[in-house]
């Protein structure tokens, strides 16, 4: 117990003496990306490579989509839109959905309006009882035992730097909580649809239905052609960014994905670059027209299955998939990564679908 106490108080007396930048990347004349410049892997225990906020500067001020995992990372941003755009004004705060690295920054635009799917408040309340609720203690200890893992490692590597990386977010939670943090709940919410206007821009606000979390919704910015998807076609590998992600264990609303994708891609929607939270570079409109050709087939699959009383191994297979991604090879390959995604997609489907 004297041990822990004395590695605490070492561990108060240490700083962050990582010097955080952002980068920025231009997609538009008037969107950019902006992410932290040190990767933090482990985002509370959910793996993601990078988190891409998008500024979106109109003629009334800034609209912001997807907050970071943390106010300190919020704040990182905030700065590096101001240098980008000269502006400061916030018109509108976009939550993707509710998950940690897509609201955990909310509090620091505590001035502004917050709009997301009205799913969002209950998965920021789970997230805020599971991890931004906790104590400094809590997060004092972490980075202790963090710390002793890192002591038992010799070689510099892949695995250290995880490590470090869980550290330096573990101590920016414990610096946003002696500053008396709070999760930020959303303050305009909506259902199925929102049309917002901000000066010159439009914002189309569409919910996608239940699969990656339950208020996930995508963002269309038609001056600009642009599409932000937040989570929902990216699960942290590289190749495969145009694959659905559906996590297990949670409902599954494919069909409504159809729908929404329908809409999505209708000739209203001109899309050039479509902007995932997690992905090193854009998508493109192509990526979406697979994965709602993938769902649509998906569907069509199950339901001729259970017709036929088979079992879920006969979609889990790639068999009658093959012609669909080859028809798509130009964005997504077959491989191991790919069928072991689509056979764990077909085990959770397979449960929504009579
Ligand atoms: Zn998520
Ligand atoms: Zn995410």
């Amino acid at each position: 117990m004297r041990k822990i106490f004395i590695g605490i108080l070492l561990l108060m007396a240490a700083e962050v003496t990582h010097a955080q930048h952002a980068v920025v990347k231009t997609i538009t004349d008037d969107i950019i990306t902006i992410s932290p410049g040190r990767k933090q892997l482990h985002t509370l225990g959910w793996p993601n490579d990078i988190i891409n906020s998008v500024a979106v500067k109109t003629s009334d001020g800034i609209v912001l989509i997807d907050t970071q995992n943390s106010p300190a990372n919020a704040r990182l941003i905030k700065k590096a839109i101001r240098d980008k755009f000269n502006d400061s004004t916030f018109v509108y705060i976009i939550n993707t959905h509710g998950h940690s690295c897509h609201s955990g920054g909310n509090c620091v635009f505590d001035k502004n309006r917050i709009v997301a799917q009205a799913n969002s408040l209950a998965e920021i309340k789970d997230y805020d009882d599971l991890f931004l609720g906790q104590t400094v203690d809590f997060l004092r200890q972490k980075i202790y035992h963090k710390n002793n893992i890192l002591d038992t490692i010799s070689i510099e590597g892949e695995l250290s730097d995880s490590i470090k990386q869980a550290i330096d977010l573990y101590k920016f939670y414990e610096a946003d909580l002696m500053e008396n943090y709070k999760a930020r709940y959303p303050d305009l919410t909506f259902k199925d649809s929102l049309q917002l206007e901000a000066g010159n821009k439009t914002f189309k606000l569409t919910y996608m239905g239940k699969g990656h979390g339950n208020a996930d919704i995508v963002v269309y910015i038609k001056e600009d052609n642009v599409l932000c998807t937040g989570n929902l076609f990216h699960l942290g590998s590289y190749s495969e960014e145009g694959m659905p992600s559906f996590y297990l264990n949670r409902p599954n609303e494919i069909e409504k994905w159809i729908d929404a994708l329908n809409k999505i891609l209708s000739p209203g929607y001109s899309i050039e670059n479509v902007i995932t939270t997690h992905g090193k570079k854009p998508l493109k409109r192509r990526n979406l027209e697979f994965v709602n050709a993938y769902c649509k087939k998906v569907v069509e699959q199950v339901k001729k299955s259970k017709k036929e009383n088979l079992p879920v191994e006969a979609v889990q297979q790639m068999d009658n998939f093959e012609e669909l991604f080859e028809e798509y090879s130009d964005v997504v390959s077959v491989n191991k990564k790919s069928k072991e995604m689509h056979a764990r997609n077909m085990g959770i489907i397979w449960q929504y679908i009579d």
